[in-house]
């Protein structure tokens, strides 16, 4: 992603709401049994699982080379494994090397729901010339947090309280400039993936005789974007304009429950903050959260809204930020093992999860 720059920072939360309201669809968040809490935030954490996740993705991943090709197979299997209905997004894009092949993986647990909570990272990584880049945080780690999130979650999804929403992984590639971030050097994967979904049309019927058209990119009902996470001392602001603040202050508010059951005390300071920020990081939600305003369909005028965005990424970024040094060193297991535990929880709350 490009530098941030932050213009502000305003001293006010909002209340937090069981309930949240996205275009026209409104969703309430399950409160869970204390004894589930527990389990989806210290049982299900196990670090040793955690690094075996993460070992195969610990590579060079530049687009369109073996060692890229073989991680993203690793992702597709993986899931497919879990019960994900797994699909490649396959296309060439012109770059300042050339024509470069590119493939996002798309992989979704229970496809015929018709709404779905994503979690979203890229998966390829930063040329660096005459480096070796692993690019630990940027994305392996956020790509291994939503393998281990699947992977603890996927034997409960048929039982979730929200049988209408899906969940649903992807995972971007070309998220990173070949040589300097531009409007066309840059997300290769999340441009061409919104575009596509914004033509593309999904047929949905609550019943029989109600039967309605809606586009593809409109079954998100919020896209959680994983991005520099893994170091220590990860600050995860609350965006404005993204059509989400108040369901990161719901987010914020699982890890001040998750502390005060006492299952999280491996860092001291909270990760994320409900304090609303003006924070302007391109990174592959804004394909999806500038869509394409208006749209006329046979003398209908369809004015859609952006895709609600939460962006879980640190800023300031982590030191090591398009470095070789980020690499395994750069890694704080006690402050992943947070923050996979606070998503693992606020997914299950979303969907309604609740492990006996
Ligand atoms: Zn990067």
């Amino acid at each position: 992603m490009s530098f941030a720059i932050i213009l502000g920072i305003f001293m006010c939360t909002t209340s937090a709401w069981g309930q949240w309201r996205t275009n026209q669809k409104t969703h309430q968040l399950s409160l869970l049994p204390e004894s589930s809490t527990l389990r989806l935030c210290r049982d299900f954490t196990n670090q040793t699982r955690f690094k075996e996740i993460l070992a195969p993705i610990m590579v060079p991943r530049i687009v369109d080379t073996p060692q890229h090709r073989q991680v993203g197979d690793y992702l597709q299997s993986f899931l497919h494994n879990l019960g994900f209905a797994t699909e490649w997004d396959a296309f060439t894009d012109t770059t300042p090397f050339g024509t470069r092949n590119f493939r996002n993986l798309i992989a979704t647990f229970d496809e015929a729901a018709p709404r779905r909570l994503v979690l979203a990272c890229h998966y390829d990584s930063k040329i660096i010339p005459g480096q070796v880049m692993i690019a630990a945080t940027d994305s392996a780690v956020p790509c291994a947090m939503m393998l281990d999130i699947a992977q603890t979650l996927a034997p409960y999804m048929y039982k979730r309280v929200a049988q209408q929403v899906g969940l649903q992984l992807i995972f971007f590639d070309g998220e990173e400039a070949f040589r300097d971030w531009t409007a066309t050097d840059s997300l290769y994967g999340s441009r061409h993936l919104a575009q596509k979904w914004e033509q593309k049309w999904f047929p949905s019927s609550s019943s029989l005789n109600n039967f309605e058209l809606s586009k593809e990119i409109d079954r998100i009902d919020v896209l959680m974007l994983l991005d520099l996470l893994g170091a220590a001392n990860p600050s995860i602001g609350n965006t404005i304009g993204m059509g989400a603040t108040e369901l990161f202050s719901q987010l914020a508010d699982v890890e001040l429950n998750l502390r005060a059951t006492g299952c999280l005390n491996a860092i001291r300071r909270n990760v994320f903050n409900k304090q609303l920020s003006y924070n302007q990081v391109e990174d592959d939600h804004i394909p999806f959260l500038k869509r394409g305003k208006i749209n006329v369909i046979n003398f209908y005028v369809n004015i859609s809204s952006g895709v609600p965005i939460l962006h879980l990424i640190t800023v300031p970024f982590p030191s090591v930020w398009h470095r070789s040094s980020d690499n395994a060193n750069a890694l704080h297991y006690p402050t992943i093992d947070h923050m996979t535990a606070v998503i693992r929880v606020f997914v299950a709350k979303y969907l309604g999860i609740a492990p006996a």
